[in-house]
């Protein structure tokens, strides 16, 4: 039996490496730096962990992480692994006892934040060290386009720099993007990479993502039909959460909240009530989940859509740890877009960061509208190569008859023309739907030919309609705080009729009750 197998026996008690850990750690055995793309709760911490017992001399973990730092390390050690952590948390004392243990040889993993790094006398001692291996995890935290921008995380290839032996450089990250891959191999310093993309395959969810009418009277049923199962409702706001919460117990449900405007004591309390199985459900925003590693969730509902493709997967991860079957339903209204645009707009962020978090939300906006198989569409953004839809999300189940809609799009798409410049999506849905507003008025719209043209439908209907084009690509939207639609070289080709557009026809969902709205 190789080495690393061994320990992964020894150490962690399991039998076999999940798909992507092998190789990660043997190109980190070979002394390799690598770049390694896998989602939370994927597994990536025994990637580095193995080859920091195998390699001589020390590892060091940066992770922005502090609250998980403690943890990580109690498991580790309890595994009779030499480890520490240094962080902000830490008393004079405590941080002087373990740099003497670092002296003294007795750890083989330190976990340290990046704020630590430019701290003189840890640097004074551990340039005297043999580190073998430098593991960053959260590596996108590095990148202005990643979601979690730190300057601290830019302090890390001067520090690389400043040790006499370079160590093995090895970078983990769960984000996507193509920019943000780049970034972190070039301002990690990163030495000819080799990229792996592993974990992101959870065979064992289900994704759905429905359009109820009425989200609270699935939520209900959904409840109501596996009382004895463990499961989150992500909402996007406290006042959601609220609302939710109350209403399930007004209607006898035994459940637990958690946001960040609750008070910690009440925080902790209703997680571990949860997490002990005290209470089968929790309601929450996307403040919770973070560290938590129940096995046995059964069910992840989002009540409302989520900000961007990253936070919905690792929401949805939390799901499933045991392996068992589980269900994941995004429940869809065109108002969650609206909702996730207002929480970009006041938030905090600058302009350039916020222009980052449009793109996103586009992103999984495309994902909701889209007829494609919903768990090979997700993996593809994350990278990894599918051949078969999975069979069993809610678009490969859906049983709606494919449609041709050329007609509908060759009316929204010159009345797009026809207004000229360029405008955003609820504009261009109240001239098909001749509003008589003022600015449809003092713009003369109302003169348009394809005013009023689609009036039968309604104004989500037909904003759907609208998101179903831009996520097939029939016509673009340009980013920004007020996105624009624009026409592209498909949209000329549905207009000029050399081309169909056949959609899905999505009817109502099918476990849906509506006697008692
Ligand atoms: P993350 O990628 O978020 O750091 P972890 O390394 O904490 O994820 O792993 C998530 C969970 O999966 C942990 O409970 C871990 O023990 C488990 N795990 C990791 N690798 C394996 C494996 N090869 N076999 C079984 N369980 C594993
Ligand atoms: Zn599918």
């Amino acid at each position: 039996m190789n080495k690393a197998k061994e320990v992964l026996e020894k150490y962690y008690g399991y039998k076999e490496f999940r798909k992507g850990q092998e190789e990660i750690i043997d190109n980190i055995i070979e002394g390799k730096d690598l770049l390694a793309i896998m989602p939370t709760g994927g597994g990536k911490s025994i990637c580095y962990q193995i080859p920091a017992l195998i390699l001589e001399g020390i590892t060091l973990v940066i992770s922005p992480l502090i609250s998980l730092m403690k943890d990580q390390v109690d498991t580790i050690v309890e595994m009779g692994i030499g480890a520490a952590y240094i962080n902000s948390s830490l008393s004079e004392n405590e941080l002087n006892e373990i740099l003497n243990g670092i002296k003294d040889e007795k750890y083989k993993i330190v976990y340290i934040a990046p704020e630590r790094l430019d701290s003189y006398e840890f640097l004074s001692i551990i340039t005297g060290y043999n580190i073998a291996q430098i593991a960053i995890d959260e590596a996108h935290c590095v990148s202005q386009w990643g979601h979690d921008f730190r300057t601290s995380y830019r302090k890390i290839s001067s520090f690389i720099n400043s040790l006499l032996k370079r160590p093995i450089v090895t970078a983990f990250t769960a984000t996507a993007t193509e920019e943000v891959r780049e970034d972190i191999v070039r301002l990690l310093g990163l030495r000819d990479p080799k990229v792996f993309i592993a974990g992101f395959d959870r065979e064992n969810l289900t994704i759905n993502i429905l359009k109820p009418e009425s989200k609270r009277n699935y939520v209900f049923d959904y409840v109501k039909n596996n009382a004895d199962q463990s499961g989150i409702i992500y909402a996007a706001t406290r006042k959601e959460v609220d609302y939710l919460y109350e209403f399930l117990q007004r209607s006898g449900f035994s459940v637990g909240k958690y946001h960040a405007g609750m008070s910690n004591e009440e925080r902790i309390s209703n997680q571990e009530d949860f997490i002990y199985d005290r209470t089968n459900l929790i309601i929450a925003t996307n403040a919770f989940g973070m560290g938590i590693d129940k096995p046995n969730i059964r069910y992840v509902i989002h009540y409302n859509m989520p900000k961007n493709i990253e936070a919905y997967y690792q929401e949805i991860g939390r799901a499933g740890r045991d392996g068992e079957e589980s269900e994941c339903i995004l429940l869809f209204s065109q108002i969650d877009v609206q909702t996730q645009k207002y929480l970009i707009e006041v938030g905090t962020e600058n302009s350039e960061r916020k222009n980052v978090a449009y793109k996103k939300l586009q992103q999984m906006i495309d994902l909701v509208h889209s007829n494609d198989c919903y768990r090979k569409y997700i993996l593809t953004y994350f990278g990894e190569t599918v051949e078969q839809d999975c069979g069993k999300c809610s678009n490969c189940n859906l049983e709606g008859e494919i449609i041709d809609r050329t007609l509908d799009a060759q009316k929204v798409l010159s009345c797009v023309y026809r207004m000229k410049r360029n405008f955003g999506t609820g504009m261009i849905v109240d001239v098909l739907r001749g509003s008589k507003g003022k600015k449809i008025m003092d713009l003369e719209f109302n003169k348009l030919s394809t005013y009023g043209i689609m009036k039968n439908y309604s104004k989500d209907e037909l904003r759907d309609f609208i998101n179903t084009l831009i996520s097939h690509g029939y016509i673009n939207l340009e980013e920004g705080t007020f996105p624009l639609v624009k026409l592209n070289e498909r949209s000329i080709s549905v207009l000029k009729g050399q081309e169909v557009v056949k959609f899905k026809q999505v009817v109502s969902t099918k476990n849906f009750d509506i006697s008692n709205e």
